[in-house]
């Protein structure tokens, strides 16, 4: 019925095949149900007096419904925005004002914070309470004709890393094109089962491996939140095939008992990115016959630009690779002019999987692209003479000492080689002497406590320029972190 109609093709190649399980659950949909309740999801939106152009908002863990509720607004046009549900609602408020939605649609779990949130919002259906009843008394919506293809698909948030979330506008070809730049790397075929376990408001969760997955015609199993058990037995049975993680769940599972005994060879692709991943981490899984594969994007490039090939991760450890087939990739000096190669310069992005801007701020839009359409990444890169990426660090982390510049991911990077840290997180202070000095977060690992201080500045003193060397380590229990596990340094105390 639509050029772009991904259950609806699916349905006809592979109708009776299973398209997703939800593992805590055992419920599973084939691809021609899911369809059909994708159409009747549209039809109920319509219902609803949500039309074309229109926000839909969902607040729900990893389920089946999530997709029926994409797929049903890819029917009938209107914009899916999955929210996060770690936020409490005075942190999702903004995000509603901002989006504006029609309705929204929560799970269970959730239900408290949809309460909360009923001033913000003028309709909310329960996906556990009425939803499926209203869906399948409603007629299957026979889709649209045609789809333009800067159609606006969904819109996700932002981590929050550095700032206020800001709503990524993702268009029909970008989900095209990130399924064109990952399948191809990790070699997706209809017969690949992946493993989502990474939350689908965030862009990894939903395009790294769930959507290329579908569109491929492959089974994605889902976890409704990482649990490394149930993952290792999925790994150890050979149920699953490619995963994509961020490094704190690679940190998690190479603290595991079991990782020492669980042969973890079944699963052929290995994929981590969203934060800085250690040379340390890399280590550890190469030594258990696991190549995992380092790759960088962003929300704003829908997420996919780099990733490494497995076959050179041992060679070319802390680099995420090279450009993927469509990502187009500058690295930029403060002047605006491509730095020379080998110099660290700030990662600009161009190319058709890239968004075309944020939801209602064309003022972070425009801060955010050159005159001529290029995205500033903000991250400073740099490449080798083989043409491999390395990502230096965010320009925002950067500081200055003593008129040196100092990136901290370089000096975490060594800080998580010492066998009683497990995670360091680096901000600079300001410093009489120097401008500013490094000030060293360190989490010990479980069962150790952080070493003396003369200790871990001889520890870096022998692999650091001394500029770069902390010049004061503070023990924390944990870190401020965003839903994807990353470190949110301007919370970090100082
Ligand atoms: P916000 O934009 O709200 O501050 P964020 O930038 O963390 O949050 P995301 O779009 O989820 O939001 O993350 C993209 C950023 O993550 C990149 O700009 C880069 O700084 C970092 N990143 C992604 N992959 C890697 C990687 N492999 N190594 C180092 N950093 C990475
Ligand atoms: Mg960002």
């Amino acid at each position: 019925p639509c050029i772009f109609d991904i259950t609806a093709k699916r349905a006809e190649l592979a109708g009776s095949d299973i398209a997703m399980e939800e593992v805590a659950t055992g419920r599973t949909v084939t691809y021609a149900a899911l369809d059909e309740r994708a159409a009747r999801a549209a039809g109920l939106l319509l219902s609803l007096g949500v039309g074309e152009g229109d926000r839909v908002a969902i607040l729900c863990r990893n389920r089946i419904e999530f997709f029926e509720m994409l797929f049903a607004c890819a029917k009938m046009g209107a914009i899916l925005v999955p929210l996060n549900w770690r936020m409490p609602a005075a942190e999702i408020r903004p995000l509603l004002a901002d989006s504006a939605p029609r309705v929204l649609f929560f799970g269970d779990e959730d239900a408290g914070v949809a309460a909360d949130l009923s001033g913000d919002v003028p309709l909310r259906v329960g996906l556990d309470t009425d939803y499926a009843e209203r869906r399948d008394a409603t007629p299957a919506h026979a889709g649209r004709r045609l789809w333009p293809a800067d159609g606006i698909w969904y819109l996700l948030y932002t981590s929050g890393t550095t700032g206020t979330p800001k709503a990524v506008i993702y268009t029909f070809t970008m989900a095209m094109v990130n399924y064109i730049n990952i399948s191809q790397p990790i070699g997706l075929t209809a017969r690949d089962t992946t493993l989502n376990f990474l939350p689908l408001f965030h862009t990894a969760g939903i395009n790294l491996h769930t959507l290329p997955t579908l569109i491929i015609g492959g089974r994605v199993l889902i976890m409704p939140g990482f649990d490394v058990d149930v993952m290792l037995d999925l790994v150890a049975a050979g149920r699953v095939d490619a995963i994509f993680g961020v490094p704190a769940i690679y940190q998690m599972l190479s603290l595991h008992p079991r990782f020492a005994s669980v042969d973890l060879t079944r699963l052929r692709s290995w994929g981590c990115g969203g934060a800085p991943l250690s040379d340390q981490l890399v280590q550890r899984f190469l030594e258990r016959g696991v190549r995992v594969c380092n790759g960088m994007g962003m929300t704003e490039t829908g997420p996919t630009a780099f990733i490494m090939d497995p076959n050179r991760v041992a060679e070319k450890i802390g680099s995420v690779g090279k450009p993927q087939v469509l990502a187009g990739v500058r690295i930029v000096g403060p002047d605006g002019v491509d730095v020379t190669p080998g110099e660290a310069g700030e990662l600009w992005f161009g190319g058709p999987g890239i968004t075309p801007g944020y939801w209602n701020r064309p003022d972070a839009t425009a801060a955010a692209f050159s005159a001529d359409g290029w995205l500033k990444s903000g991250d400073l890169a740099r490449c080798d003479a083989d043409g491999f990426y390395y990502i230096v660090g965010r320009i925002k982390e950067m500081f200055i000492s003593g008129g040196e510049n100092v990136y901290p991911a370089e000096v975490e990077n060594v800080l998580s080689q010492h066998p009683a840290i497990l995670e360091a997180a680096v901000v600079g202070v300001p410093d009489e002497k120097w401008g500013e000095v490094g000030c060293a977060h360190i989490l010990p690992r479980p069962g150790q406590t952080i070493p003396p201080a003369d200790e871990l500045t001889l520890f870096c003193r022998e692999r650091l320029a001394p500029f770069k060397v902390p010049k004061s380590f503070v023990a924390v229990t944990d870190f401020p972190r965003t839903a994807a596990g990353k470190v949110q340094k301007h919370r970090l105390q100082h």
